[in-house]
This record gives structure tokens, sequence and C-alpha cells, in this order.
């Protein structure tokens, strides 16, 4: 047989890592509803609520009413809406850039953005620990491909300072999606422009949650337009609703709908997630409680989980993994955790590097401290978890992501 899909299959419930899908029967919150059991859920990347916000939700009605469900066609077409045209204006106000163009999703804006700016005449430079997206649109754009260790900028600076590319991207996540950890952007933008490179961001984790208006990484940093060129964010995580954009300057954009593949061949977004996002966004501008109350929680588990003895890992945003070590503890420990009415999902190698399996928790501004107390009392009965078990630190910084 040519193609042997049943054995491949096998073998990976063999290896323990098929994969599956949990159907849920509620919205996106702290307590769910999956295959009728109801759980308190720690894996979701709605750092803010906002998901069931009942004025994103009303919103979002009133964008059904004003312009029907689907979009009916491409935005070259027909299907940009003056809300489309709205939202591409408030991103990039708010992130202080000229020109915002939405993408259907993030992985379509990074594919889109890559290949677009790239070609074989040319070179990216990526961050080891990159999401899979990034990596793939490198991969795509026929540029030349590297990876530099994980937030080392020295090592990325020998690699530009090798390289004889016409155009130099170097890229990477804001914050880390399996670590929860910020890249160290400040001195990204000085690697970049001692090598007249450009530097891109994946503000999938941080737009909605980090600086004083919620406006990611960029505002956190204190990034301007010509430090930082192309910002990439994602609306499906913080902002609850769905889609992604790049904002940047006007020749920026308007490059991108002109060169971006996956902006000209697809159908727009519908318009009425554009009127949710708006409102979404009037929320995350107008409401700093929301932030305050995530980094709370952010606080109170770190210092609770710590008392434990849990291997916290150092990040001070909304992901927050706990270092297990093994693959099959962790999967284990997750399986406990089901059990006992908490979703939590384990990660394992290949996502993360061999020896680094872990438990990725993940907290929102939704979740109450009882709730937080549910979990730690839960996590505090695994022996396991606790430090001082086969756990081997040095191998999160020395280890290789395939
Ligand atoms: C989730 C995510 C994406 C993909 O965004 P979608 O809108 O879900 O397609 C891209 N990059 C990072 C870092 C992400 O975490």
């Amino acid at each position: 047989m040519a193609f042997d899909l049943q054995s491949e299959l096998h073998l990976r419930r063999e290896q323990g890592l098929l994969r599956s899908v949990r159907k849920a029967s509620s919205p996106q919150g702290p307590e769910m509803y999956m295959d009728g059991q109801r759980y308190l859920t720690f894996c979701s990347n709605d750092y803010l609520g906002l998901a069931n916000h009942p004025e994103v939700a009303a919103a979002f009605q009133k964008g059904v009413q004003q312009y029907g469900v689907g979009s009916g066609a491409a935005h070259l077409i027909n299907g940009h809406t003056e809300a489309h045209q709205a939202l591409e204006e408030e991103l990039a106000r708010m992130t202080g850039r000229e020109a915002a163009i939405l993408f259907s999703t993030g992985y379509m804006a990074n594919i889109g953005v890559i290949t677009a700016l790239l070609n074989k005449q040319d070179a990216v430079f990526q961050d080891k620990w990159n999401h899979a997206s990034l990596l793939d649109g490198g991969l795509l754009s026929g540029g030349r491909f590297q990876r530099y260790l994980h937030n080392d900028v020295d090592n990325l600076n020998a690699r530009l300072a090798r390289s004889e590319a016409r155009r130099k991207l170097i890229v990477t996540d804001g914050v880390f999606s399996m670590d929860g950890d910020i890249a160290p952007l400040p001195q990204l933008v000085t690697c970049a422009q001692q090598h007249d490179a450009w530097l891109m961001v994946d503000d999938a984790h941080g737009f909605g949650v980090l600086g004083d208006t919620g406006a990611g990484c960029a505002e956190h940093f204190q990034l301007s337009q010509s430090a930082l060129p192309v910002l990439m964010g994602t609306l499906g995580k913080a902002v609850g609703t769905a889609g992604a954009f790049v904002a940047g300057s006007q020749t920026l954009i308007d490059y991108l709908m002109n060169f971006a593949r996956p902006y000209i061949y697809t159908t727009a977004m519908p318009a009425a997630v554009s009127v949710a996002t708006l409102a979404s966004l009037k929320i995350i501008q107008h409401d700093s409680s929301r932030r305050q109350r995530l980094q709370s929680n952010i606080q109170y588990f770190r210092q609770a989980a710590e008392q434990l003895g849990l291997n916290l890992m150092p990040s001070h945003t909304a992901i927050q993994p706990i270092l297990v070590g093994d693959a099959d503890t962790a999967l284990k420990a997750s399986e406990h955790l089901k059990a006992h009415g908490m979703m939590v999902t384990a990660i394992r190698p290949p996502t993360v590097p061999e020896g680094t399996a872990r438990l990725r928790i993940t907290l929102s501004a939704a979740h109450e401290p009882h709730q937080i107390d549910q979990l730690l009392q839960v996590l505090s009965t695994i022996a396991s978890l606790q430090s001082g078990h086969h756990l081997d630190r040095q191998s999160v910084s020395t280890g290789v992501r395939k």
C-alpha cells in the first residue's frame, strides 16, 4: 500500500502521542463542560476573559444584523467592509503604526508576511523556540533559514555578521508560547540596526495583555515603528475573537496587500468578527482592571506554587509552565488533574526540548482565587511535580527543539 496511514497512526498511539479533540458544550471560561463533564480550565488563551464577554457578544450579533454572516469574497474583491476598515485603522492607532492589515488567522499572517518579504536572495533568522507558523513561513519563503539560540542575541549577532543576503529578517515571538518568557526586544532592535536587518515580532500572547493600554510588546518596550517595522498580533487569544493583523508603515501594508498570498487568495473574515473585535479592543484599552486581575492571579499562583516546591519557569506572563522533565510523567500528571476536574495541557517533545516536558498552565483574568486554590490543591498531591524529582534545569537552556 502506497499510503500506509494506519501504521503511522498506530505508531503515534504506541508512543502515547496520538492527538484527538474533546468537545466543549459551553463557552470559553474558567468553568467549561467538555465531553459532558464539568472542568476548571487552565489551558485557554482567553487571557482576559473576553471570548464570552456580553458586550463583545452583543457587538458580534449587531455585526451580523448589519452585514450578515459570510463576507462572501476576498478583501480585494468585495469582502472588505467598513467594519474591516475601521478595525484596521483602530489597530494601527492602538499600536502607534501608520497602517494595519487583517488576516483571517495568525497562521496565515505569519506565512503571508514572511513569504511576501523574502525570497531565495534573502535570509531569515528565527529564535529556536518560535511558533510553528513562523518557522513554516521561513521555510516556504525560500530564503536562507537559520535558527538562533533561544533569546541569545550574541548568537544572532554572529550569524548576522556572516550573512551576505539581500534582505535580513529577524523573527521572534514576543511572548514565547510554551515558556511564557518575553523576548529581549530592545537588544534585538539594536542588533537589527547594527546589521541593517528588519525585526518582526509575533505578539500573539502579548497583544491585549502587555503594555499600559494592552497594545502589547511594542507598547511594553516603547518600540516605535522604525525600531520594530513588522508587528504581528492575533485576535483569537486575549482579544477573544478571531483573526490576526500586521501593523507597520503604510508602504509595508500596501506591499502586503499586493504580495501576501494568504491575504489575497482567501475569503475575508466575517465583518461581524471585526465589529466584535472593535468592541473588545475598546474594553482592553479603557478597562485596565482585567490586566490587573490577570497580574494578581499570576502573582498569587506563582507565590503559592513556589511554596509547594513546584518547578516554576521564569515567566511573568499568563503562561505559567511547571517543568516536569519526563514526557510520561507530564502526561500522567495531566491525566490526574483531569480526573480531578482540572484541564491542564501536558506539553511534550518534540514541541519542547527533550527532558523539558511540562504542564502548560495558563491563567486568565476570569479565574477566581478559589479556583486557583483548587488547582494548587491537586498539584500539591502529585509528588512527582515537587522539586528534587528528576529535574534537569540545565536542559531547559541547552535543549534543542526539533
Ligand atoms: C496561536 C499563535 C499563532 C496562530 O494564530 P491563530 O490566529 O490561532 O492562527 C501564531 N503565533 C503564535 C505565537 C501563536 O501562539
